[in-house]
Formats: structure tokens, C-alpha cells, sequence
């Protein structure tokens, strides 16, 4: 069966999305492939396919177990046989899968990068034919990377280490030029086999807005869409309890998302944003990795983030579906402080903080520049000049402001 046949046949979808194809045609020809596509793209495809059409096991490494867990179920919906090893199985469960695995009952194994650290699992792992390994949300493994994971960097180590090496394929969304080089140097990819499909989601409207009242504004967007899900980003727990709160207060479905709640409310949460029993989300950035809600009409940061790989991909959380979505970072310059201080105040390396720095510039950049905002990140990761969005709040200013010059020179 070919590739296409398997994407009709198991996922009910009529064709590759950009990119898609020459993916998974690299990794089934046998080369190390790295590629490089936006969030909602359809990565999981690019890596499932191979895996379904190779013998032996494809081992998926993912750095979130909620991640883990859904993927899982959605391959069992699927009618693919799959199961994921973590922490939260007891020892015994552990040997039983794996023991599975060694009898090929799965096409596909999850597992956090951490478990590939023990000595033990790695024994139990040499007894089982891997063809391949996935690597997901590679840029974990660069420390010039936003979510830097030193079990990533083991991770590859333990792969340079293998007598029988499988293929490797990694994947990400936002990987700078520097952080791509760093994933192909450790995991040893070609540059003919690194793959990079635009980052530009032609479907999410970016806007910056400045000196707004973040309450008011919530407010405001919310009575103007009534019926949209979505998500507000606050920089910190008590933003959120106080934004959640406030909202909740003027009569509005929300719920709430950070790391100072219990599991179990955290959970709550979460599915009640999944299932749309709640209109909108405020949360922290501890709320995202991993969920898979098509429909979120926009995400709102009331405080800007760090850098902006982490922007990209908390906005790129908007619209997953393909359908029109709004993306709005509401911009203080007091933000730019606080970011610097925590900063400061983390335990990096000095050279570490310089590189912070260096991205907070840009992020700050971003919320000053007029040039088109899509095209702002797709230089940033690196992507070839292209034409402006025409779907950004510079791009439609521009449009107002050259409108202006128009009716202006008639006059
Ligand atoms: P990523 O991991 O790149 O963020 P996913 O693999 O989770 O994205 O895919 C995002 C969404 O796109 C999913 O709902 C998935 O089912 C859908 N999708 C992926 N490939 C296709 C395709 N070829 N045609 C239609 N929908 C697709
Ligand atoms: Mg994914």
C-alpha cells in the first residue's frame, strides 16, 4: 500500500497537506530526516505513516505524557496499535508492554525522553527491533532551543551510541536557523534531508495591540464573540486567577490553567476547554503543549512572552482546523521589564541569559515593528523573504494608511 492509500484508509483524509508527502517519502527511503513544520500542520501523519509501512517498532519520543496519552488513543481510535510507557504505569504494566512491544503487538511505543535515560530500559529496549525513532518537539534538544530538556541532549547521545541504528526522524515547529543546526549537527542529519514547510499559517490574523486595559479588552472581545473559544495568556498565576475571576464575574464561561492547581483541577480544566462545556481558557503557558482543539478562534497573550518561538507557538494554538483565527498579543512596555527580571533571575549559564536577552530584543521587536507580522516570524525562523499577509494589524494599517495617501492626493 502506498502512502496515499494509508492517509485515505486509516485517517479518512483525500490528501498530503504541504510538505506531508516528501516527509514521510525521506524517512521511508531510509534517510535521517528533520523537518521543520508549524503547529497543526500535521506532523503526526509524517511520522505514523512511515511507521505503519515499516517492520519492527517505531519508537515516539514526546516530552508531555498528556501529549502521549492522547496521541495513543487517537491511534487506538484509529485502529492502530499503539501504547505509551511512562510514569504513571506500575512496574508490572511496564514489563507487560514491553514485553508486547518485543512481540511486535504495536507499530508505535511513546515514551518521554527521561525513561530512554535508564540503564534498565534501554536493556529491556535492545530486545526489541526498533526501525525507527521519532523524536517529537525536537528543539528540546538545543539549548539555543526556548524549551531546552538535557534529557533530550542524552537522548542523542544514547542514539550515537547504537550498534543498529534505526532511522531517526525529528520533528518541530519552531527551530531557528541556530537551533536547526544544533538538532542536524547532534543527530547527524543532511541538510538535503531537512525539510522546512513556511511557517506562515495563512488562516491566523496577528495583531499588536498597545497600551490596552487587559480586563476591558477581554471584556469587550468577548461580548463581540460570543460563541468563539478561545484562550488568554496571562505571564503569571495571579494574572490568571485575577483575569479568570474577573471574567467569571461578568457572567462569562471560563476556566483556568496553571501549575499552582491540583492535577486533577488542572484536568477538570482542561477538558471542559476541550469538550466546549466553557467558552475560553485563561491560563498560564503551562496550558498547551499538547492539546489537540481544532476549533480555538483566538488566543489573546495579556502579557508578552519571552521570546518568540514561544509566542509562535502558543498563537499557533488558533485555528488548527484551517479556519480563520485571531491571534492578539496585547503589548505593555512594563512586560518587557518582568521578562527581564525573570531572566535574571533564573539559574542559566551567563552565556544562556546574553541569548534570553537576545530573543526578548526580537520579541520586543515584533511588538514595535510595522513590516507584516507573519512575515516578521517567517524571517525569524529563517524562511526565504515572501509577500506580505495582508491579514495582520500592519497589513491592514497599511491598507488604511495608504487609503489615506489616496483619498488625500484626490482631494
Ligand atoms: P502538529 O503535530 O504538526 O501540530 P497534528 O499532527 O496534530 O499537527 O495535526 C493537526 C491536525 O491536522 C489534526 O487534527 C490532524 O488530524 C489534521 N491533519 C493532518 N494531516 C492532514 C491531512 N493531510 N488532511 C487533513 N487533515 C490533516
Ligand atoms: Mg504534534
Amino acid at each position: 500500500m502506498k502512502p496515499l492509500d494509508l492517509l485515505h484508509k486509516v485517517y479518512g483524509f483525500t490528501s498530503f497537506r504541504p510538505g506531508q508527502e516528501v516527509i514521510v517519502e525521506s524517512i521511508l527511503a531510509g534517510h535521517n530526516t528533520l523537518a521543520i513544520m508549524p503547529t497543526g500542520g500535521g506532523k503526526s501523519v509524517c511520522y505514523q505513516i512511515p511507521a505503519l509501512m515499516m517492520d519492527g517498532l517505531s519508537l515516539v519520543v514526546s516530552p508531555l505524557i498528556s501529549l502521549m496519552k492522547d496521541q495513543v488513543d487517537h491511534l487506538n481510535q484509529l485502529g492502530i496499535p499503539a501504547a505509551y510507557i511512562n510514569s504513571t504505569l506500575s512496574a508490572k504494566e511496564m514489563q507487560t508492554r514491553l514485553a508486547d512491544a518485543a512481540r511486535g503487538v504495536y507499530r508505535l511505543l511513546y515514551v518521554a525522553p527521561e525513561r530512554l535515560e535508564s540503564d534498565r530500559f534501554r536493556q529491556l529496549l535492545y530486545q526489541v527491533p526498533l526501525s525507527l525513532i521519532t523524536i517529537d518537539e525536537a528543539h528540546c534538544i538545543s539549548q539555543w532551543g526556548h524549551d531546552f530538556r538535557p534529557s533530550y541532549r542524552s537522548l542523542a547521545q544514547w542514539i550515537s551510541t547504537l550498534v543498529q541504528r534505526p532511522i531517526i526522524a525529528a520533528f518541530t515547529a519552531t527551530a531557528t536557523q541556530e537551533v536547526r543546526n544544533d538538532i542536524a549537527q547532534l543527530l547527524s542529519f543532511q541538510p538535503k534531508h531537512i525539510f522546512v514547510t513556511g511557517v506562515k499559517r495563512e488562516n491566523l490574523a496577528f495583531s499588536v495591540f498597545h497600551g490596552e486595559n487587559i480586563r476591558d479588552f477581554a471584556l469587550q472581545y468577548l461580548r463581540e464573540h460570543p460563541t468563539d473559544p478561545g484562550i488568554f495568556y496571562c505571564a503569571t498565576r495571579k494574572e490568571v486567577d485575577g483575569l479568570h475571576q474577573f471574567l467569571r464575574s461578568r457572567g462569562f464561561s471560563v476556566s483556568k490553567y496553571h501549575a499552582g492547581l491540583t492535577e486533577n483541577e488542572r484536568q477538570q480544566a482542561q477538558e471542559d476547554f476541550s469538550f466546549d462545556r466553557v467558552q475560553g481558557m485563561v491560563a498560564t503557558n503551562a496550558f498547551g503543549m499538547g492539546i489537540d482543539k481544532s476549533n480555538v478562534r483566538f488566543v489573546i497573550h495579556c502579557q508578552m512572552p519571552r521570546n518568540l518561538e514561544s509566542y509562535y507557538q502558543e498563537a499557533g494554538r488558533a485555528g488548527r482546523d484551517g479556519e480563520t483565527s485571531e491571534c492578539i498579543l496585547l503589548f505593555s512596555p512594563s512586560d518587557v521589564q518582568t521578562q527581564k527580571y525573570l531572566i535574571e533571575q533564573s539559574h542559566m549559564a551567563p552565556q544562556l541569559k546574553q541569548n534570553e536577552h537576545q530573543k526578548l530584543t526580537e520579541m520586543v521587536r515584533y511588538a514595535h515593528t510595522q513590516a507584516c507580522l507573519q512575515e516578521t516570524f517567517a524571517l525569524y525562523f529563517g524562511d526565504q523573504p515572501g509577500k506580505s499577509c495582508s491579514n495582520c494589524s500592519n497589513c491592514l494599517d497599511e491598507g488604511e494608511r495608504t487609503d489615506v495617501t489616496v483619498e488625500a492626493q484626490k482631494i
